[in-house]
């Protein structure tokens, strides 16, 4: 470990230059070529901004690594990313919140390479304000999360549809994510790091597919923290509505600011392998809160369970579903085993649960996840249990994309365009007043979307 002297600001940039060039060089290229949205606005953003730290970027970066004596043996990498101490404040905190984009991962991983630094020591990271006003922080060590598998990017050249879309049609099931930086980081709790998702991106691809209103579905990504997808809700404008998973101790006042930013529903998983599921009792028990609320006029808007489960998770759930007072809206059918036909006890369990509990609505989606495949010759093998609930169930079933389709793989990412032609459409029997029904009364009326004259 070599120990290296701090050079004073006039020389750093030589001293950059002779010792840290190619540190440099990758720094400029990462700025240069950065296309970040801004989470916020989610335009891109910032050039000026970009520009600037570009040309000022060398003078004022310098790089410490010490080694200190002692028992701990503790090393330390300061670095810092200057904009002039006195201006807005550590440059690094405004690349990141400006711009979504961490320079402290690619500084220490260079580093660390460099100067073989080794797993398990401790590191210290500070800035060049943190470093002038040391005494003010208390800078810890960097916390290692686990790494996380990254979603697959979703398919961008959707195909158009084939079949005339209804006017007012609505994507029933679908996601925002943001790209984990701040203000709106992930969950530390999350099993997966999202693709960045957008109401931009998803705005411009349903308009583009002939939807004209979404709900909003909350990824488990971002925990309980709904600040990204009341982010869509504002920029949507009324078009979308949101589901929003809430903690357990949400007060009454925070449901009605939930309800008043558009939100219409709380989500449960019963999926293990995505979430640490809570016990069944306390979605009853906050769907019996809602239905007080609604009945009182605390909530202006009525609200719904929107459930996520498997075909073999309803056994131990169908009697508190059964307790639910508000409608309980089903994700991607509760998961049928399609290997084991519609005969399938469970999935017979499923319809009998409708056939008893009348507020009962199933979401018609997701062939790909059901089947793992991209491909829709696959697919065909869910349609009889879509056709058995939209036969028997005429008015309570409705479908969507799940864009950006969280957890699919590589080879099991579908075309937008062709879940419509040869899912949705299919599902509607290729029949346009099964398919109004389905897409734009259904959910009209479930989730209140206002009456518009495209809707009728
Ligand atoms: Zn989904």
């Amino acid at each position: 470990m070599p120990n290296l002297e701090v050079k004073c600001s006039r020389d750093m940039e030589s001293y950059f230059l002779e010792n840290d060039g190619e540190l440099l060089r990758k720094l400029h290229a990462l700025l240069k070529d950065h296309k970040s949205l801004d989470p916020v606005t989610e335009e891109p953003k910032n050039t000026v901004l970009r520009n600037r730290v570009a040309t000022t970027l060398t003078p004022w970066t310098f790089c410490i690594v010490g080694d200190e004596e002692g028992p701990s043996k503790r090393v330390s990498v300061n670095y810092a990313l200057g904009d002039k101490p006195d201006r807005k404040g550590p440059l690094g905190d405004r690349l990141r919140k400006d711009l979504g984009l961490d320079l402290e991962d690619v500084i220490v991983n260079h580093l660390s390479g460099k100067y073989q630094m080794e797993e398990g020591r401790e590191y210290t990271m500070v800035s060049e304000t943190r470093e002038v006003n040391r005494h003010h922080y208390n800078d810890k060590p960097r916390k290692k999360a686990a790494a996380r598998p990254k979603n697959v990017e979703p398919n961008s050249n959707p195909d158009k549809p084939a079949f005339e879309m209804p006017p007012g049609a609505i994507n029933t099931h679908c996601h925002v994510n943001s790209n984990g930086m701040t203000p709106f980081p992930w969950s530390d709790d999350r099993k997966y790091d999202p693709a960045f998702a957008p109401w931009k991106k998803l705005e411009e691809l349903d308009t583009f597919l002939g939807f004209s209103g979404e709900v909003i579905v909350a990824a488990t990504c971002h925990g309980t923290d709904n600040s990204y997808m009341l982010n869509a809700l504002r920029r949507a404008n009324g078009r979308a509505f949101g589901v929003a998973f809430v903690d357990k101790n949400i007060s009454d006042e925070e449901l009605a600011g939930l309800d008043a930013a558009g939100v219409r529903g709380v989500r449960y998983s019963y999926v293990k392998r995505l979430t640490n599921p809570p016990p069944p009792e306390e979605m009853v028990a906050m769907a019996k809160n809602l239905k007080r609320l609604t009945d009182s006029g605390k909530l202006k808007n009525d609200w719904h369970i929107d459930l996520y489960c498997e075909a073999a998770d309803l056994k131990d759930l169908e009697s508190h579903i059964k307790a639910i007072p508000i409608a309980v809206v089903f994700d991607h059918m509760a998961v049928p085993a399609v290997a084991n036909g519609v005969d399938d006890p469970e999935f017979q369990r499923f319809l009998q649960l409708f056939r008893d509990k009348r507020s009962c609505y199933a979401k018609l989606t997701c062939p790909e996840r059901l089947t793992g495949s991209s491909k829709p010759e696959d697919w065909m093998k869910v349609l009889p249990f879509a056709l058995a609930l939209a036969k028997e169930f005429p008015d309570h079933v409705i479908t969507g994309t799940d864009w950006p389709h969280p957890n699919m793989k590589d080879g099991q990412m579908p075309n937008d365009g062709t879940l419509l032609n040869r899912w949705i459409w299919e599902v509607a029997g290729k029949n346009g007043d099964t398919l109004k029904r389905i897409l734009v009364e259904n959910p009209r009326h479930l989730f209140n979307f206002p009456d518009s004259a495209m809707a009728k």
